[in-house]
C-alpha cells in the first residue's frame, strides 16, 4: 500500500508503523523557543537514546563508590565492558564474534588495518579508492602510501562518476580493479557513499578484488545501522565504522572494526598494544607481544568506558529491533521522501542519490536546480529542519527509520517548497 502524498496520508502512515514507538526511545532536539525540529540528520549525528544517561551515569557511580575495583566489580564490568558489544555487533554487520571489536574511531582504525592490510611492494603499491571520497579517507590512503616511500601521486587510483555522471558505474570500478590489479595493494571502497548516498556492491567489487590478489577493505560509516550487511560472507578483508552516525552512540563516540576470520589466527604484521594482548596471560607483564584471536587482537589501549556506554545503551536498541525491520521501513520512508519530491519539486530539486532503492539507503542527496543551494538549506534550517549541507552544492537528508516519522518527510517537503520559491 502506498502512503497518500498528503498530510492525512503520512499521519495514516505513521499510526500504521509497527516501529512507531521506538520514535520516543530517543531525545529530539527543539528549538530555542521550544518548538520540534524536523530532524533529518542521523546520517552525520544519531539523535540521543532516553537510556544513554543511565548507562553512562551508571559507570560515573561506580568510579565514584568503587575506584579501581570497577575494573571487576562495576554493574557492568570495565575490564571486559567491550565484549558486551561482540555478539551485538556480530548480529548488525552479519559477521562472526571473532571478527568484531569495538574500539578507538573511524580514522584510527583505518590506519591500524592499513598498517596491516596495506603492505606495499614495488610492483604492487596502489590504493585504489573512489572521488571524492571522503576527506578523511583520502589523506589516510595518501598518507599511508607516502609513509612507506611511494608517490601518491601514480599510487592513489582514484575512480569518479563519469561523463557528467553523479554516481559511480559499478562497472567501471570493475573494470579498472581488473584492469590495474596487479599494481593495486588495496581497494579501499565505501559501503554508501557519504556524498551521493550510493550503495556499492561489496560482495562483487571484494570477489573481483580478491580475485587480482588485491586485499579489500571496507569503510562503513555510512553503511552500518543503515543497511543489513553480510560481511563475513562477502569476504572483505576488513572493515571500519564510526558508531555516531546512524549508530547513535554520541560525538567521538567509540568506532568499530571487522577483520575477516581468515586473519584470525596468523601472526599478520600490526601495531600491537597490550589490550590487544591474549587476555589469559595480559596481566602477567611479559615482554612478548601475544595476539588475541580475531578482531580484538588489534585493540591498543584500555577502551574509553565513558565513550563506549551510550553504545552498550544504543546497541541494545539496534539489536532488539533488527536490520531487516529497519530496512522495510526504511525502504518505504525513503520512498516516500522520494515521491513527494517527484510529485511537488521535480521542477526545483535534483535527486542525485540512485532512484534504485537497492543502490542506496536511506539518505538521499538533493541538489537545488537553479539558483542558490545554500540560500535554500539556510532558510530550511530556520524553518526548523535540521539535515546538512555538503560543498559544493548538496543538502543531504537522511529520514532515519529508527526515530523518523512520514509526518516528518512531510513536514519536510512543505518547508523546501518554501525554502525553494
Ligand atoms: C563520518 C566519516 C568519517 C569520520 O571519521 P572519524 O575518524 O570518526 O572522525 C570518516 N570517513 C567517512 C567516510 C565518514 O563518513
Amino acid at each position: 500500500m502506498s502512503v497518500g502524498l498528503d498530510r492525512g496520508g503520512a499521519e495514516a502512515a505513521d499510526a500504521a508503523d509497527p516501529l512507531r514507538h521506538w520514535r520516543d526511545a530517543f531525545h529530539h532536539p527543539a528549538s530555542k523557543d521550544g518548538d520540534p525540529l524536523v530532524y533529518l540528520c542521523g546520517n552525520s549525528l544519531g539523535l540521543m537514546p532516553r537510556t544513554a544517561a543511565t548507562v553512562v551515569q551508571q559507570e560515573l557511580d561506580d568510579w565514584r563508590t568503587l575506584g579501581v575495583e570497577g575494573h571487576f566489580h562495576a554493574r557492568r564490568p570495565w575490564m571486559p565492558y567491550h565484549e558486551q558489544l561482540t555478539a551485538q555487533t556480530a548480529r548488525l554487520v552479519g559477521a562472526r564474534e571473532v571478527e568484531v571489536v569495538a574500539m578507538n574511531t573511524l580514522t584510527v582504525n583505518l590506519h591500524l588495518m592499513m598498517a596491516s592490510f596495506y603492505r606495499p611492494t614495488p610492483d604492487r603499491h596502489a590504493i585504489l579508492i573512489e572521488a571524492p571520497a571522503f576527506p578523511s579517507d583520502r589523506y589516510a590512503a595518501v598518507s599511508q602510501i607516502a609513509w612507506h616511500g611511494y608517490d601518491p601521486a601514480t599510487a592513489l587510483i582514484e575512480v569518479a562518476p563519469e561523463g557528467g555522471e553523479e554516481t559511480l558505474d559499478m562497472e567501471r570500478v570493475v573494470d579498472r580493479i581488473e584492469r590495474d590489479g596487479e599494481r593495486i595493494a588495496l581497494v579501499l571502497l565505501p559501503g554508501v557513499q557519504y556524498y551521493s548516498g550510493q550503495t556499492l556492491d561489496m560482495a562483487r567489487l571484494t570477489r573481483v578484488a580478491r580475485e587480482r590478489g588485491c586485499r579489500v577493505g571496507f569503510d562503513l560509516a555510512h553503511a552500518v545501522g543503515n543497511l543489513p550487511l553480510s560481511l563475513h560472507e562477502w569476504g572483505m578483508d576488513f572493515a571500519v565504522w564510526c558508531t555516531y552516525k546512524y549508530l547513535n552512540a554520541g560525538p567521538g563516540a567509540v568506532g568499530g572494526c571487522f577483520v575477516h576470520e581468515r586473519h584470525a589466527d596468523t601472526d599478520v604484521p600490526r601495531f600491537a598494544g597490550w589490550w590487544g594482548h591474549d587476555k589469559a596471560t595480559r596481566f602477567r607483564m611479559g615482554p612478548e607481544f601475544q595476539a588475541m584471536r580475531g578482531a580484538e587482537g588489534w585493540q591498543l589501549s584500555n577502551p574509553p568506558i565513558l565513550s563506549l556506554a551510550p553504545l552498550v545503551a544504543s546497541m541494545a536498541i539496534f539489536d532488539e529491533v533488527g536490520m531487516p525491520a529497519l530496512r522495510e521501513k526504511s525502504l518505504a520512508l525513503t520512498g516516500y521522501l522520494e515521491r513527494l519530491l517527484a510529485d511537488r519539486l521535480a521542477h526545483a530539486i535534483e535527486i542525485i542519490t540512485p532512484r534504485d532503492p537497492q543502490a542506496r539507503g536511506c539518505q538521499l542527496s538533493l541538489r537545488v536546480r537553479r539558483g542558490n543551494g545554500r540560500g535554500v538549506f539556510d532558510r530550511l534550517s530556520d524553518g526548523g529542519v535540521v539535515c546538512d549541507w555538503r560543498e559544493p552544492d548538496v543538502i543531504r537528508v537522511a529520514p532515519v527509520p529508527l526515530y523518523n516519522r512520514y509526518a516528518d518527510v512531510y513536514r519536510f517537503t512543505e518547508l523546501l517548497a518554501q525554502a525553494v520559491e
